[in-house]
């Protein structure tokens, strides 16, 4: 019996040792992934005409187009569909965007708004429309933003059919991926983003362990494919990380174009401490 015993022991120890290694393996893979999808980012200049265009995908008309669907019991509503309380204007004070029936615009010349809350790795759901008739320059047909964190933006843009540089097309991570493809639909239409971030981490010196990941739906259709973000979206930047910041507000972009949005919510993911 006891031979048997330790034959087993030994048996359990060798499976562990393959399963560990196995796990960091896995490990050591994903991390190469991650460091090649960075670096295929880095080597591409930010907000360039020659990268390849994303395919048009056409979306049917928005399946609740008699009204915004209801959030989840577990989500935080983030518009009330009354007022804008539960924002505020980056620059100080409170949120001065127009308040429409059940649904907020864009007023130009009022700045970005954000949450009031801060929130670290999410689900968010937002749905919004740009303008028609379209109206505006090039740059500025139906351009707004939904920065996660107050950092990371995805693109919102007339892309139906409104050229832009790939990394500025509708469901963008702007200046760093292009949609996987362009599933926008005719400005005036209501559209949608469910957006899933995971918030960077940070070693206890502030310094990256792990880049955020975001995946983007855009009317049902996958567009960001869990992409490692570089760090900060600009325009015609590639910043690095702000050194330990693992939470924000949603924070919604006034480029000067009256876009409108409604149906905001967003559900915590829980993971360890937050
Ligand atoms: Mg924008």
């Amino acid at each position: 019996m006891m031979r048997v015993k330790v034959i087993s022991m030994r048996g359990a120890s060798l499976a562990g040792l393959i399963v560990a290694t196995a796990l960091v393996g896995q490990e050591i893979a994903r991390f190469t992934r991650t460091l090649a999808a960075q670096e295929a980012v880095f080597k591409l200049p930010p907000n360039q005409w020659n990268r390849p265009e994303p395919i048009r995908v056409t979306v049917s008309t928005f399946p609740r187009e008699e009204g915004p669907r209801s959030a989840p019991s577990d989500a935080i509503v983030l518009f009330n569909g009354r007022d804008l309380s539960d924002w505020q204007s980056v620059s100080g004070g409170p949120a001065r965007w127009k308040v429409g029936d059940g649904y907020f615009q864009v007023v130009p010349g009022t700045g970005n708004i954000e949450t009031k809350q801060t929130f670290k790795d999410f689900q968010l759901h937002v749905e919004w429309t740009t303008p028609y008739p379209p109206s505006g320059e090039a740059m500025d047909r139906g351009n707004s933003g939904v920065f996660l964190q107050g950092l990371y933006e995805v693109q919102i843009f007339d892309s139906y059919d409104t050229k832009i540089y790939p990394d500025g097309v509708a469901g963008a991570m702007y200046g760093q991926y292009p949609p996987l493809v362009n599933a926008c639909r005719p400005p005036g239409a209501w559209q949608s983003f469910d957006i899933i971030f995971h918030a960077p981490q940070f070693m206890p010196n502030g310094s990256l362990l792990h880049p955020a990941r975001v995946t983007v739906f855009e009317n049902g259709v996958l567009v960001q494919d869990n992409v490692p973000l570089t760090g900060p979206t600009r325009h015609l930047k590639r910043p690095p990380y702000e050194p330990g910041v693992d939470r924000g507000p949603i924070m919604l972009q006034e480029h000067g174009s009256p876009v409108r949005f409604r149906n905001l919510w967003i559900r915590k993911l829980k993971f360890g401490t937050d």
